[in-house]
């Protein structure tokens, strides 16, 4: 059967690293996305290489149309096709609504927004064409609960939301399936300012007793573009140990 190929936009440190060499692992040719960490993005590929799987590393800030439309043809030049397009990158800022400048709102709904729909635009048209095709967004349960001192946050990953509904809708007879995972608190660099007192709270706060880890939301978005979810689109699938439940 040919090999199927994935790009994982954020792929160079946290969970979209996991879902890059998760997908590796399972015998999926992986495009390796990233923007400032090189170096990381370098290790991703190497590791996956270690262990016999097939990986290359494309620079590219997602929220710059012409830096995405070069990652997209770099990505058909090596590998020919995208078959499933993973939208993890994203950035997040914790601040009182009244704090908040223009600015870190433009770079909010830049990168969680106009990223997703830039690299989902530039990976859409050959996916028509070929009657198949499946897109996994990662918003965050802050995008369906709302979090305070991040607002900006929570609009941009709801925004993330409405996306993922409103594109199965216009793909669903493309045989395209669009879905979104909606992390709880997961451990990565995103929340290496949260103290340890902070960590050990949200514990408590969640059902399952503990946070997640990269490798939690990895083994979701893997199932959700795998053939056993070949009837699910349009979803949102909180992972998040029951917190918001
Ligand atoms: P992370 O460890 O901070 O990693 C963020 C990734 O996004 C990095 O690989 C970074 O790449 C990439 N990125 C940032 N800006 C980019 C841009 N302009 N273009 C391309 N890549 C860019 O964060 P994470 O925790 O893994 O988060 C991954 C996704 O999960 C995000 O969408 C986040 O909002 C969501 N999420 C996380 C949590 C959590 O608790 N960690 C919870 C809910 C949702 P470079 O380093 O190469 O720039």
């Amino acid at each position: 059967m040919k090999q199927k190929t994935v790009l994982v936009t954020g792929a160079s440190r946290g969970i979209g690293r996991e879902i890059a060499k998760l997908f590796a692992k399972n015998g999926y040719q992986v495009a390796v996305n990233y923007c400032l960490s090189q170096e990381q993005a370098e290790s991703c590929v190497d590791e996956i290489q270690q262990q016999g799987g097939t990986a290359m590393m494309i620079g590219a800030d997602v929220s710059n149309r012409l830096e995405v439309h070069n990652m997209i043809k770099q990505v058909y030049q090596s590998f020919g096709t995208i078959d499933i397009l993973v939208n993890n990158a994203g950035i997040a800022q914790q601040k009182l609504f009244t704090d908040l400048s223009e600015q870190d709102w433009i770079n909010m709904f830049d990168i969680n927004v106009k990223g997703v729909f830039e690299v989902t635009q530039a990976v859409l048209p050959p996916m028509i064409r070929q009657q198949q095709g499946n897109i996994v967004n990662i918003s965050s349960m802050w995008g369906v609960t709302g979090a305070s001192c991040e607002v900006h946050y929570s609009a941009a990953k709801a925004a993330v939301i409405g996306f993922t509904k409103a594109l199965a809708k216009e793909v669903g007879p493309s045989h395209i399936n669009v879905n979104c995972v909606a992390p709880g608190v997961i451990q990565t660099q995103m929340n290496d300012l949260l103290s340890q007192q902070t960590i050990q709270t949200l514990k408590e706060e969640t059902p399952l007793g503990r946070i997640g880890t990269p490798k939690d939301i990895a083994e979701l978005v893997l199932f959700l573009a795998s053939e056993k979810a070949s009837f699910l689109t349009g979803q949102i699938i909180t992972a998040d140990g029951g917190m918001t439940i």
